[in-house]
C-alpha cells in the first residue's frame, strides 16, 4: 500500500496523539502473538455465561447476552476482547451492572482501566451474534470455532491458552434438538420457544466451545456403562440403522482404550457426537460433543475396508483429542500439529484391535507417506513446528505436513526411546499440565529427562525444519545407499534405513526401505524397477509377495517417476495396470488405482489417451466384474468412470446410472448416482441437461438435492453458463457451503475442460486472501488444489508462477499453499508423453 507523503505525516501525528490515550489503545485486527502474551500475563479464571435467542429464520439476527466474569490483575492498560463482527453488533456493554465506556476497531472491543478494577471484574455485554462461523441452514446450524472464529459470533479472550468455563443457555425455536459441550441442565417451553439451559463446563480453550441446534434425529445408548447420544440427519433409515450399533461401539472403545493407555478417566462430563451432512472436516473434537461429516460415519452397504478404517479412524482422532488436545492444549496455535499428531497416533493404535484382518504397517504406510511427501517434496512445504505470529493466520498451518508427516516422526521417535518410556512419558505430561496448556518442547523437556539421547538435536531436524532426505546408489561406496546432500543444510536425519539386496548371477538388483519405515525418496535404477514389476506379487515366500514391501516398492517408484528418474508415463502406466490383476491387497489397489488416474489425466498426452483407451476401459471393466471383493469392486467402478471416455464405455456408465445395468455385488448409492451424472455431463456426449434433471428429481435427500442444485451450473456444456458460475463464487455468501464450492471447482477445471478453464485460474488467486479471511481453515487449501488439481499444462503453471512473481510480498503461507498445488501440475507438464 502507498500513502502519499503528507498523509503519512497526518497518520503517524494522529497515531501519536491516540497513543496517549488508553481507550485508544487498538490492537491489530485478530490476536497477536504479543496480545495474547499480555492477556495471558493478566488475566485469569475466566467464566462466560452466554445467552442465544435462536429465531427459526436463518435471515433473522440472533439476539445475545453474555456474562464475562475474570480476575485482572493489572491495570496499566486497556482491557481488550475480539469481536470480529460488525461493530454495530454490539448493543451495551455493563461492568457490574453500570453502563461504561468502550471503543469498537480492528475486530476488537477495547475498554479503558476506568471501567474495571484488579481482581474480580464482571462484565455483561448485550449483542447480536456475527453469523460467519454459525453455519445456518433452514433447518439447523452448528458452530466451527477453530482455530479463532469464536469471536465472529461472541465478544471474547479467543485464544486457546486462556480457559473459561462456559454456561450456555440457547432459545430455539419449538421442535428443535440442542447439544452443547455442558450436559443437559433443563429444557422448558416459553412462548413458542424450547430453552436448552446447559451445565458450566470444565474449563475449555475457545476454539472447543461449539453448540448445534436443529432438526436432528438423535439416538441414545451405553455402551460399556457409558451413555453417549448420537445426533443425526439422515433420513436413510436402513443406511443408520445398518452404521448405528458399530459407531457407538467404536466411540466407547477407543474412550475405554485411552483411558487405559493414559491412566487419566474421560476428562470431560458427558460424551455426544452429531453426524453434520457436509461438515468441513471429518470431525471436530468438541468435548463432550464431537461434530462429525455425517458421510464419514454412515458407510454405503459396498464401503471398502479403506472407508471403514477411515471410520474408525476419525472416531479413534476425535477421541484421542479428548485427552490430547482438550485436556492438554498447546499453548498458541503455532503447536497445532502437536494435537493432530497425537489425535493420529493413538488412532493408529486404537484401530490396530478391531481390524485384525488389515496389515497395520501397510496402512501406516500408504495413508502417511504419499500424502506427506505430496507436500514435502514441494518448493512450498514447510515445518512441522512453524511461527504464528497472529491467530488470524492459524488456519494456514494445516496440512500434509501436520497430519501426515507428523506421524512419521512420532513413531519415529517412539521406535528410537520404546514404547514403555514413552507412554510414560505421555502421561506425565498429561498429568502436569491437565486443564491447561503445554509447548512441543514441555514434552521434548520430559523425555530428555528420562533418556540419554539428544532428543532435542532431533527435534530441530524433523520438526523445526522442513523437506525430506533423498537417498540414492553411490559409486563410491561399492554400489550402497547413501544419503545425498540435503538442500536445506547439511542436517543428518537419524533414522535406520534398510536395503534389501537380491544378486543373480552377475545382476544386483537394490531395493531401499523395504520396510517401508524410512522417510525420504529412496532412488530406485532402471533395472531393479523392472525386475519389481517382473515379480510382482510372486508366490512363495519371497519379498515380493510381501504388501509392505510392495507398497514401499510404489511409493518409491512413484517419487522416482515425479522427478523424471523412472520408466516414463505410459511404461508405468502399462506396468500399473500389468499388475493390477495380481493385486489383491485392497490398500494397495486403491493406491495403484489412485496412481492409474493420475498418469491418466495428468501425464499422458491426448494422442497416448487415445491410443491407451480401449486397454484401460477393458481392462478396468474386467477387473470390476472379476473381482469378488465387494470394496475393491467399488475401487475399480470408481476408477472406470474416471477414465472412461469411449462411446461402448459411456453407455455402461449411463445403463449403470439409469439401472439398465444391474452388476452382481455393486450397490450403488445415491451419492454414487449422483457422481455418476456428474462424469456423464461432463463428458457432453448425451443429453447432460435431462440426465442432470432426472438425477435431481430422483434425490430424496434434501441436503443432497440443495448440494446439486448448487453443483449443477459448474457442468454446463455452455461455458458461458460456467463463467458464470465462477463469478458468483466472488461473492463471499455463495461460498459458505465450501464442500459444494469444491465440487463446482473440480467440475469446471476438470481435465477435459481444462483449456477453458485457465482464465479462472488468475482471479482465484486474487481471490485467496479474501477466502483465507471468509472460510473456514482448510479452505485455501482446498480452493487453490482443486483449482489446479485438473490442469497440467505449462500455461497453467505460468500463471501460477507468474503471479507469484509479480507479488513478492504475497503471504509466506498462502504462497506455500500455492507452490504446494502447482507441483503436480509443474511435473506433469515436463513429463507429459
Ligand atoms: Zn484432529
Amino acid at each position: 500500500m502507498k500513502i502519499s507523503c503528507w498523509l503519512a505525516l497526518i497518520v503517524v501525528f494522529l497515531f501519536q496523539m491516540a497513543c496517549t490515550d488508553h481507550k485508544s489503545e487498538i490492537p491489530e485486527k485478530g490476536v497477536s502473538y504479543q496480545l495474547n502474551k499480555r492477556r495471558k500475563t493478566t488475566i485469569d479464571s475466566i467464566g462466560y455465561n452466554i445467552q442465544l435467542d435462536i429465531p427459526r429464520e436463518k435471515s433473522e439476527s440472533i439476539k445475545g447476552i453474555e456474562t464475562i466474569s475474570f480476575n485482572l490483575n493489572a491495570l496499566d492498560s486497556a482491557l481488550v476482547l475480539d469481536f470480529n463482527s460488525d461493530s454495530t453488533h454490539i448493543i451495551s456493554v455493563q461492568s457490574e451492572g453500570e453502563e461504561i465506556e468502550f471503543e469498537v476497531a480492528n475486530q476488537h472491543i477495547v475498554i479503558g482501566p476506568d471501567g474495571l478494577k484488579k481482581g474480580r471484574n464482571t462484565l455483561t455485554i448485550g449483542f447480536i451474534a456475527g453469523n460467519l462461523s454459525l453455519n445456518r441452514s433452514d433447518e439447523y446450524l452448528y458452530t466451527l470455532f477453530v482455530p479463532d472464529r469464536a469471536s465472529t459470533c461472541f465478544p471474547l479472550f479467543d485464544q486457546p491458552n486462556l480457559k473459561a468455563t462456559y454456561a450456555l443457555t440457547l432459545s430455539v425455536p419449538d421442535g428443535w434438538e440442542a447439544v452443547s459441550n455442558g450436559s443437559l441442565k433443563s429444557k422448558t417451553s416459553r412462548s413458542g420457544k424450547c430453552v436448552f439451559q446447559f451445565l458450566e463446563t470444565k474449563p475449555i480453550s475457545s476454539y472447543l466451545f461449539a453448540f448445534a441446534a436443529g432438526k436432528f434425529s438423535k439416538t441414545e445408548k451405553t455402551v460399556e456403562g457409558r451413555p453417549m447420544t448420537m445426533y443425526y440427519r439422515e433420513t436413510d433409515t436402513a443406511k443408520v440403522s445398518r452404521n448405528k450399533k458399530e459407531i457407538f461401539d467404536l466411540h466407547a472403545k477407543s474412550l475405554s482404550w485411552l483411558e487405559d493407555y493414559t491412566g487419566i478417566s474421560y476428562p470431560f462430563e458427558k460424551f455426544d457426537f452429531v453426524l453434520i451432512p457436509s461438515f468441513q472436516y471429518g470431525g471436530m473434537e468438541h468435548p463432550g460433543s464431537v461434530f462429525y461429516n455425517e458421510s464419514a460415519l454412515f458407510l454405503d452397504e459396498n464401503a471398502s475396508v479403506n472407508e471403514k478404517m477411515a471410520r474408525a479412524s476419525v472416531i479413534a482422532h476425535e477421541s484421542a483429542h479428548m485427552w490430547f488436545g482438550d485436556l492438554v492444549t498447546m499453548d498458541w496455535f503455532n503447536d497445532v500439529w502437536l494435537k493432530e499428531v497425537f489425535a493420529n497416533f493413538m488412532a493408529a493404535k486404537i484401530v490396530h484391535p478391531s481390524f485384525p484382518g488389515i496389515n497395520h504397517e501397510l496402512r501406516f504406510l500408504l495413508a502417511h507417506y504419499p500424502h506427506a511427501y505430496e507436500v514435502d517434496r514441494t518448493a512450498g512445504t514447510n515445518p512441522v513446528l512453524q511461527d504464528l505470529g497472529n491467530l488470524k493466520n492459524a488456519g494456514t498451518l494445516y496440512g500434509a505436513i501436520i497430519y501426515m508427516k507428523a506421524p512419521i516422526i512420532m513413531r519415529q521417535l517412539e521406535r528410537k526411546i520404546g514404547t514403555k518410556l514413552m507412554r510414560e512419558s505421555l502421561a506425565e505430561y498429561l498429568k502436569t499440565y491437565a486443564y491447561q496448556n503445554a509447548r512441543w518442547d514441555d514434552l521434548i523437556r520430559i523425555i530428555d529427562n528420562k533418556t540419554p539421547l539428544d532428543i532435542a538435536d532431533w527435534s530441530r531436524v524433523w520438526v523445526k525444519t522442513p523437506g525430506m532426505p533423498e537417498y540414492a546408489l553411490s559409486t563410491e561406496t561399492n554400489g550402497k545407499y547413501i544419503q545425498k546432500r540435503d538442500s536445506v543444510s547439511n542436517r543428518i536425519w537419524q533414522q535406520p534405513v534398510a536395503f534389501k539386496d537380491i544378486t543373480l548371477g552377475q545382476k544386483h538388483f537394490h531395493f531401499p526401505n523395504p520396510d517401508g519405515t524410512g522417510y525420504g525418496y529412496f532412488q530406485m535404477d532402471s533395472a531393479s524397477t523392472s525386475y519389481f514389476f517382473t515379480n510382482y506379487n510372486k508366490k512363495g515366500d519371497s519379498i515380493f509377495s510381501k504388501p509392505v514391501f510392495r507398497g514401499a516398492m510404489l511409493v518409491n517408484v512413484w517419487e522416482g517417476f515425479l522427478r523424471g528418474d523412472g520408466p516414463d508415463a505410459s511404461a508405468l502406466l502399462s506396468d500399473f495396470l500389468k499388475v493390477l490383476p495380481k493385486e489383491k491387497d485392497p490398500l494397495l489397489t486403491d493406491y495403484l488405482l489412485g496412481r492409474v488416474q493420475t498418469i491418466w489425466w495428468s501425464f499422458l498426452s491426448d494422442e497416448n489417451r487415445d491410443r491407451y483407451q480401449s486397454a484401460i476401459e477393458k481392462g478396468i471393466w474386467s477387473l470390476l466384474n472379476g473381482t469378488p471383493d465387494k470394496g475393491m469392486k467399488k475401487s475399480y467402478f470408481r476408477t472406470f468412470k474416471r477414465v472412461a471416455m469411449s462411446d461402448d464405455a459411456y453407455q455402461k456408465m449411463e445403463s449403470l446410472w439409469n439401472k439398465t445395468l444391474v452388476l452382481n455385488d455393486l450397490a450403488l448409492s445415491e451419492d454414487d448416482r449422483i457422481s455418476l451424472a456428474y462424469e456423464l455431463a461432463v463428458r457432453a456426449k448425451g443429453d447432460e441437461k435431462t440426465i442432470l434433471q432426472m438425477q435431481l428429481d430422483s434425490t430424496k435427500n434434501p441436503d443432497r438435492k440443495a448440494r446439486m442444485q448448487f453443483v449443477i451450473p459448474s457442468l454446463s456444456q455452455d461455458e458461458g453458463k460456467r463463467d458464470a458460475f465462477f463469478e458468483s463464487l466472488k461473492k463471499p455468501e455463495n461460498r459458505e457451503k465450501e464442500a459444494w464450492v469444491l465440487d463446482g471447482l473440480s467440475n469446471l477445471h476438470h481435465p477435459l475442460r481444462s483449456a477453458s478453464a485457465i482464465k479462472y485460474l488468475q482471479p482465484s488467486l486474487e481471490m485467496l486472501q479474501e477466502i483465507q479471511l471468509t472460510g473456514d481453515i482448510f479452505f485455501p487449501t482446498r480452493w487453490t488444489n482443486a483449482t489446479f488439481s485438473g490442469h497440467s499444462s505449462r500455461a497453467a503453471t505460468d500463471v501460477a508462477n507468474k503471479f507469484l512473481a509479480e507479488h513478492p510480498d504475497y503471504p509466506y503461507f498462502l504462497k506455500n499453499k500455492v507452490l504446494q498445488a502447482i507441483d503436480l501440475p509443474q511435473r506433469a507438464a515436463r513429463l507429459k508423453r
